[in-house]
């Protein structure tokens, strides 16, 4: 059996859904509003943005990219993101990570207004997904969470661990995987874990979020065991043009044999980042105007 689980195709079913969506949604309001704020010229974040912008484009979401030099000064993006959050025309604001050294990124994601809050990673909707009573979930663990019901019937006792504990993947993951909608047992291991291998080895499902090419070996994982790679890793590649190639934390090739459902990189988590991005989105927008 094919193990390989497509991010690609789960996420363009989901991208028609929210296409459809959009389309009755504009039928009789302006189509939802996404405003991106990019500070500097990192070139991960600005591939990330233009990604992000076409695949609105895609399913008739109006984006804005507000571009703003890297000696912008704390106070002035604040003060950018307070005038998108009192912009009737913006329903959805993303500020995309990471800032400059010199801007604390707390600081800016608490500016902003939690209902405007696309990619979810304010305090209040985090603490909101904590207890149960999600308004936004942050794209990537909300996309994982699809891929999984793809690949397994059903979640409920499920041994998953998460290998990372960023605000962004690890913990929201752990508290989607724990919800009582989902019921998976759930361990977070992280840089200080003693012996990775003896807790991946129990599981049912493994999340690798950690940004190391190759961390999970497939001496570490079981048989019939699945797989969310979620690490995006540039490794030297002297063959490709770029001088690069991506790969995740997973040793992909020698997983897969043993594997229920294993997701490639690239075209596994990322493609759901992005489709999940835009369903907040419209969820924003619906919110936003009453609808
Ligand atoms: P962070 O750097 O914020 O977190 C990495 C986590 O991995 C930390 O919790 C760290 O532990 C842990 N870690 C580091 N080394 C080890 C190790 N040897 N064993 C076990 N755990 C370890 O990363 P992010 O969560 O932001 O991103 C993780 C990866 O996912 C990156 O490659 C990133 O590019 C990718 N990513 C992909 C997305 C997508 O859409 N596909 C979206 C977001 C991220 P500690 O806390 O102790 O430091």
């Amino acid at each position: 059996m094919d193990a390989r689980l497509d991010g690609r195709a789960v996420a363009e079913s989901v991208r028609a859904a929210t296409r459809q969506a959009v389309e009755s949604f504009a039928q009789d309001a302006a189509p939802p509003a996404l405003a991106v704020v990019l500070v500097g010229d990192h070139p991960a974040s600005a591939s990330y943005v233009r990604g992000k912008k076409k695949a609105a484009a895609e399913v008739g979401i109006e984006s804005t990219v507000h571009r703003r030099a890297d000696s912008i000064s704390q106070d002035d993006l604040l003060a950018l993101v307070d005038t998108l959050n009192t912009d009737d025309a913006v329903d959805g604001i993303l500020v995309q990570l990471p800032l400059p050294d010199h801007i604390d990124p707390h600081a800016v994601i608490e500016a902003i207004d939690p209902a405007k809050d696309v990619d979810g990673f304010h305090p209040q909707n985090l603490g909101r997904l904590l207890i149960g009573m999600p308004q936004f979930t942050p794209a990537t663990p909300s996309g994982i969470m699809v891929l999984l019901e793809h690949a397994l019937d059903d979640l409920s006792g499920q041994r998953a661990v998460v290998v990372g504990r960023s605000n962004i993947v690890g913990k929201p993951l752990a508290a989607l995987l724990m919800q009582r909608n989902a019921n998976a047992t759930v361990t977070v291991c992280h840089s200080r874990t003693r012996d990775l291998a003896a807790h991946t080895r129990e599981a049912d499902i493994v999340v690798a979020a950690v940004g190391r090419p190759k961390l999970i070996t497939a001496d570490m994982v079981r048989e019939g065991v699945t797989v969310i790679d979620v690490g995006i890793n540039r490794v030297d590649d002297e063959t490709r043009e770029r001088g690069y190639r991506l790969v995740g934390d997973v040793d992909y090739d020698a997983i897969a044999p043993k594997a229920h459902a294993i997701t490639p990189v690239p075209g596994g988590v990322g493609p759901m980042t992005i489709a999940m991005l835009l369903r907040n989105t419209l969820q924003a927008a619906q919110q936003h105007r009453g609808q």
